[in-house]
């Protein structure tokens, strides 16, 4: 009963797969449970916990408030391998601090600021929450008008809504490289081009992008950026995230929170608030050093992989899991709810079904399966091309048929729990 693609078709592509050494390169700590939740979370790599265990004894034990003197660059040196290896952007243009949607309050503040007598800003209606209610709130404080443009929740934003929204009263745009429901992937090039020609700017979410989708800011001529590194980048629960601004904006722009860590001198500790003019500025304050080391480790494998090998293999293991899906799942109520073919898309897939939650908890509980759900009815897969091999696709997808056939999840609670 495995319908029309069998498991060696599977096996045959974990055979040839370029990448697949790079799972022994994460603790896989039950062989038995398929992940495909590292959009969400990504797996922890094997190194991480010698490499934190050092930085803890040595550099927090030994050399105490002394280990500053190396630490206080990190975010800059870490954003430089960003810039260099996931974001196609130019040294000085990233720098790791603060969370996404910190930085995205930051990014919008300074932009909007740079931006006087225009009194639009646009966002995708169904953009991730943290970005819009951070727009909310600043258009709120600002007396802006914030835009919700309506987009498809499995198609994403429509070019040509986009277009005939912008105009020369737009102050910012923000929208998200991949979507986080769908998967779906917008064209930067193009939406910063249409961008341009009004005088606007775009600030871009990455967060579902970095690390698993060739990103290059600089070509595409992006202005702003941020995004996570805890997902695609595996840095750890909660680690800092990034962002971008082009080069030559930066002088120009003022972020709204003022903090010691952008200030000239800093150790001056002068009077006034006086920002240096490079991508420091947009830093505010003293890092969490034990999340940021975390980050180190786990973009060398990524910088090792490279992003345009994790890319190829990602388009693989989606147009697997579409196809298992059109000849399993279907049948069985299922809708794909994700632009196809996978090259429209992120890493990540969405199936659609009426009890899609109740299904997911069912996998978690009973088929060792962790994917996850998304309001309002969808079923998100993410396999993260560095570990996840094509057999676990197989069998995951053939898992999710069984639990639908059997019907037992229906007896499983239809609340949502605290997190989904
Ligand atoms: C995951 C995600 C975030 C997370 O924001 P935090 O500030 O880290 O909680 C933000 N934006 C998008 C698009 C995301 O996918």
């Amino acid at each position: 009963m495995t319908g029309g693609i069998p498991r060696t078709v599977a096996e045959e592509l974990d055979a040839a797969d370029p990448l697949a050494e790079f799972r022994k390169r994460f603790v896989i700590s039950d062989p038995e449970l398929i992940y495909l939740d590292g959009n969400s979370l990504g797996r922890l790599p094997a190194d991480t916990p010698d490499l934190l265990r050092a930085v803890v004894e040595e550099g927090w034990g030994g050399g105490l408030v002394r280990s500053w003197e190396r630490w206080i660059d990190w975010g800059a040196r870490l954003g430089d391998r960003l810039a260099e290896h996931v974001l196609g952007a130019r040294p000085g243009e990233v720098v790791v601090s603060d969370s996404t949607s910190v930085n995205l309050y930051k990014l919008a503040g300074a932009a909007l600021g740079a931006a006087p007598g225009r009194g639009t800003v646009l966002i995708d209606a169904e953009d991730f929450p943290t970005n819009r209610y951070v727009m909310q709130g600043l258009a709120d404080q600002r007396g802006l008008r914030l835009r919700r443009l309506p987009s498809d929740l499995d198609g994403g934003l429509d070019l040509d809504v986009l277009r005939s929204a912008l105009d020369e009263d737009v102050a910012l745009v923000v929208l998200s490289l991949v979507s986080y429901r769908s998967g779906a992937l917008v064209d930067m090039a193009r939406v910063n081009e249409l961008a341009r020609s009004v005088g606007t700017r775009v600030l871009w979410d990455l967060s579902h992008a970095a690390g698993v989708v060739p990103v290059d800011l600089a070509a595409d001529g992006a202005d702003l950026a941020v995004g996570c590194t805890y997902k695609y980048l595996n840095g750890g629960p909660g680690s800092p995230a990034f962002l971008y601004v082009r080069r030559a904006l930066q002088s120009r722009l003022r972020q709204p929170v003022w903090g010691w860590f952008g200030q000239r001198e800093q150790f001056r500790m002068g009077p006034d608030y006086d920002p240096v003019p490079g991508i420091e500025r947009f830093l505010v304050s003293t890092p969490p050093l034990l999340s940021l080391a975390a980050i180190e480790p786990a973009l060398a494998l990524v910088e090792e992989a490279g992003v345009a090998r994790i890319r190829a293999k990602g388009l693989r293991l989606g147009r697997l899991a579409d196809d298992l899906a059109d000849a399993w799942l279907t049948p069985l109520g299922f809708r794909a709810a994700s632009p196809r073919p996978p090259e429209r898309r992120g890493a990540h897939l969405s199936l659609r079904h009426p009890d899609a939650w109740r299904i997911c908890r069912a996998l978690a509980a009973d088929a060792k399966v962790v994917c996850d759900y998304r309001v309002p009815d969808r079923l998100r897969i993410g396999p993260s091309p560095l570990y996840t091999r094509f057999t676990e696709v197989w069998d995951a997808l053939s898992r999710i048929r069984e639990v639908a056939a059997e019907g037992t999840y229906v007896s499983r609670p239809a609340d949502l729990a605290r997190v989904t």
